[in-house]
C-alpha cells in the first residue's frame, strides 16, 4: 500500500489511542495544562470512574477569547514554537495534542477566562467538532468538561475497567501530581465523595501524609540535603524505612523536574541501593525528586510523557543511588543477611560455569570450513542453542527422577543428587508448583478448601486495591475467598483458602491484590487459574527460609509427584540440572 496522509478524522482517532488510554490519561493532560496554567487550586471531578463525567476546574491564566477555538487543533501550542525549544522544555505540555485528542473521543465544554478580560468564553467540542462558542459569564481560569468519554470509540470502550478501578487510577494521578506540586491545592471528588485533597502549603510531607496516611508515611526517611554539584543532577525525596516493604514495585515513584515519569533504570538504581536490607523478594516504596537541566533530559520521547531519555543515563543513576544508599545508611539500622560475613560482605553471586567448549569449537570449525563429522557428546553441543551454552539448562517439560537432597544453599536453593548428575532446586519456585497443582486439582475437583475466619476482617483498601478486588470479586469467592463490598473502598473478609490460613491475613491478602494488579496482561491465562497463582505464590516457602533436611526431602517428593515439575505457575524454572557429562566436562575430566 502507498504511503498516504490519513484523512484527519482518523488521524485524530488514531493520535487520541496514544495520548487517551483511559479516564485517567485525561485527568493526567487536565491537570498538566492547568499546572502550565500557573493555577494554585486544581479542583477534579470525576463520575463513574470517569467514563460518564471528568470535569478539571482551575484558578490559572486562562486562555484568551480569540485563541479558545484555536487550543482544539492539533499541534496548536502556547508552551513552544521552533524546533530548538524541544531541547529545553520546561513546560509539562508542548505537543498540542492533548485537548484536540480528548475532544475527538468525547464531548467536551470549556469555559475560561483570563483575570483581565470581563467576559469568559464557553466552548462545546462534540466528536472534534465545534458546536457551540459563546461568551459567558466565569470565574477567573478555566473549566473543562469531559464527558462520554470513548462514546464513538466502542473498541476502548470495552478496554474500560470497573469504575472503582479507573478511580484508582485518576487517584494516583492526582497524588503524584499533588506531590510534585506541593504548593498547589488539589482536590479529588469522585461521586460526590472526596478522595483526596491537599494543602498547598508547599510541604511535601503534608502531602505525603496525606496519601499514604501517618502510619506509613512515618516510616518514610526524608533524603538528605543534596550536596551542591555544579550542573548535576540532585535527588531529593523520601524513601521508605527497611521497615517498610512491599510484595513489588509499584510504590516507587519517580519525578525528573517534576514530571512523573516511568524509569526501570531509576527503579532499578533504588532497589540497589537497598541492596541486603528488605527481605528476600521485597520492594522498596520511595517518591524520588530528580531535578536538572532540562537541556539533560528529552521528553519528547513517547506521546504520554510518561517516559524520558537522559542524555547521560549513567550520571542520574548514580546519583539517585547514591542519594538513596547515603540515607539509608545514616538513618536505619543495617541488618546483616542471616548468611553474610560479621563485615556484611554479601553471599557471593554464583560464578557462571566457564563456557563449554561447544560454541567456540563450532565457530572454529565454521570459520575454517572444515568439515567434522558429529558424534557424542559433540553432537549433542551443536543442538544446544549457541547463546544458552554458558548458562546451566533448565531442563524440559518432563517429570523428575527420584532426588536424595544434600542441602541447602543460601537459604534458597536445595542441592540435591538424581541418576543423572546435580539438580538445584529453587525451595520458592518448587513450593509454588507443588501448591498450584494441589490447589488447582482441589478447583476442578470439588471446590477449594476454605477456612472462616473467627471474626469477619474489615479491609479497608487504597482504591487502587479496591478497584483490583472488585474487578475480580467473583473469581475470588470461586477460589476460596469469602469477600462481600462493604461501602466504598472496604471490604468484608469472611474466609480464604486454607493455604493462606495463619497469622496476618490482611496483609495477605494486600499482596495478592499486589499481584493480580500487575495482571494486566492480555496474556494471562484464565482469571481463576492466575488467582489461584497468585495465592500460592504468597503462600509458598521463602527464599531466604530455613529448611530442615525433612522440609527438603517433603518438598522434593512432592515435586517429584507434579505434573509439571519443571517451572512455578508464573514459567520460571524450579530446577536446574548439572548432568554428569557437563560436570565432567567442566572439570576437564573428559
Ligand atoms: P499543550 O499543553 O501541549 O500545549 P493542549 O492541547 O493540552 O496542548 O493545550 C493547548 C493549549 O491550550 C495550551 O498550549 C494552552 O495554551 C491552552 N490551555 C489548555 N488548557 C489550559 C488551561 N487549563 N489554562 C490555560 N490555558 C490552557
Ligand atoms: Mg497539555
Amino acid at each position: 500500500m502507498p504511503i498516504q496522509l490519513l484523512p484527519p478524522e482518523v488521524a485524530d482517532k488514531i493520535a487520541a489511542g496514544e495520548v487517551v488510554e483511559r479516564p485517567a490519561s485525561v485527568v493526567k493532560e487536565l491537570v498538566e495544562n492547568s499546572i502550565d496554567a500557573g493555577a494554585t487550586d486544581i479542583r477534579i471531578e470525576i463520575r463513574d470512574g470517569g467514563r460518564r463525567l471528568i470535569r478539571v476546574a482551575d484558578n490559572g491564566c486562562g486562555i484568551p477569547a480569540d485563541e479558545v477555538a484555536l487550543a482544539f487543533a492539533r499541534h496548536a501550542t502556547s508552551k513552544l514554537s521552533r524546533v530548538a525549544d524541544l531541547d529545553g522544555i520546561a513546560t509539562l505540555g508542548f505537543r498540542g495534542e492533548a485537548l484536540p485528542s480528548i475532544a475527538a473521543v468525547s464531548q467536551v465544554a470549556l469555559l475560561t477566562r483570563p483575570r483581565e478580560q470581563a467576559i469568559g468564553r464557553y466552548l462545546r467540542v462534540e466528536g472534534g467538532q465545534i458546536t457551540r462558542q459563546e461568551g459567558r459569564g466565569s470565574p477567573a481560569g478555566t473549566v473543562v468538561t469531559v464527558e462520554q468519554l470513548f462514546y464513538n470509540v466502542p473498541a476502548r470502550l470495552k478496554f474500560l475497567r470497573q469504575p472503582q478501578t479507573e478511580t484508582g487510577h485518576i487517584h494516583q494521578v492526582v497524588t503524584h501530581y499533588a506531590l510534585a506540586f506541593p504548593t498547589i491545592r488539589f482536590h479529588l471528588i469522585a461521586d460526590d465523595r472526596q478522595l483526596f485533597q491537599s494543602a498547598g502549603n508547599g510541604d511535601r510531607y503534608d502531602v505525603l501524609i496525606a496519601i499514604l496516611g501517618l502510619e506509613v508515611a512515618e516510616q518514610m526517611l526524608a533524603l538528605e540535603e543534596p550536596e551542591e554539584l555544579p550542573a548535576g543532577p540532585s535527588v531529593s525525596g523520601f524513601v521508605g524505612s527497611p521497615t517498610l516493604h512491599r510484595a513489588n514495585r509499584h510504590y516507587l515513584s519517580f519525578f525528573v523536574n517534576r514530571r512523573w515519569v516511568q524509569d526501570r533504570s531509576l527503579s532499578h538504581a533504588v532497589v540497589e541501593a537497598y541492596h541486603t536490607l528488605l527481605p528476600v523478594g521485597r520492594q522498596p516504596v520511595a517518591v524520588l525528586f530528580v531535578e536538572l537541566d532540562p537541556g539533560e533530559v528529552d521528553v519528547n520521547v513517547h506521546p504520554t510523557k510518561r517516559e524520558v531519555r537522559f542524555r547521560d543515563g549513567q550520571k542520574v543513576f548514580a546519583a539517585v543511588q547514591r542519594a538513596v544508599r547515603r540515607t539509608l545508611v545514616e538513618r536505619a539500622p543495617m541488618p546483616h543477611p542471616p548468611w553474610a560475613g560479621p563485615s556484611g560482605s554479601t553471599w557471593p553471586s554464583p560464578a557462571r560455569p566457564a563456557p563449554g567448549w561447544g560454541w567456540e569449537r563450532r565457530q572454529a570449525i565454521l570459520s575454517a570450513g572444515q568439515e567434522e563429522p558429529l558424534t557424542g557428546q559433540m553432537a549433542m553441543d551443536w543442538y544446544r542453542p549457541a547463546d544458552r551454552e554458558q548458562e546451566p539448562q533448565p531442563v524440559g517439560p518432563v517429570r523428575l527422577p527420584l532426588l536424595r537432597v544434600v542441602g541447602q544453599v543460601g537459604q534458597t536453593y536445595i542441592v540435591a543428587e538424581g541418576p543423572q548428575g546435580l539438580y538445584l532446586i529453587d525451595q520458592h519456585a518448587a513450593h509454588e508448583r507443588v501448591l498450584y497443582e494441589r490447589m488447582m486439582a482441589e478447583h476442578r475437583r470439588q471446590g477449594v478448601t476454605s477456612q472462616s475466619l473467627l471474626e469477619p476482617l474489615l479491609l479497608d483498601l487504597d482504591p487502587i486495591l479496591a478497584g483490583v478486588l472488585a474487578d475480580q470479586l467473583d473469581q475470588l469467592n470461586q477460589i476460596g475467598f469469602d469477600v462481600e463490598p462493604f461501602g466504598g473502598t472496604s471490604y468484608l473478609l469472611r474466609a480464604v483458602p486454607s493455604l493462606l490460613a495463619g497469622p496476618d491475613i490482611q496483609a495477605a491478602v494486600v499482596d495478592i491484590l499486589e499481584m493480580l494488579r500487575l495482571g494486566d496482561d492480555p496474556l494471562a491465562v484464565q482469571a481463576e487459574e492466575r488467582l489461584i497463582a497468585a495465592v500460592c505464590k504468597r503462600a509458598a516457602v521463602k527464599a531466604g527460609q530455613t529448611l530442615s533436611h525433612e522440609e527438603m526431602q517433603r518438598l522434593v517428593r512432592q515435586l517429584e509427584e507434579c505434573e509439571s515439575p519443571r517451572t512455578c505457575p508464573h514459567g520460571r524454572p524450579t530446577v536446574i540440572h548439572f548432568s554428569v557429562e557437563r560436570l565432567e566436562r567442566e572439570f576437564g575430566r573428559r
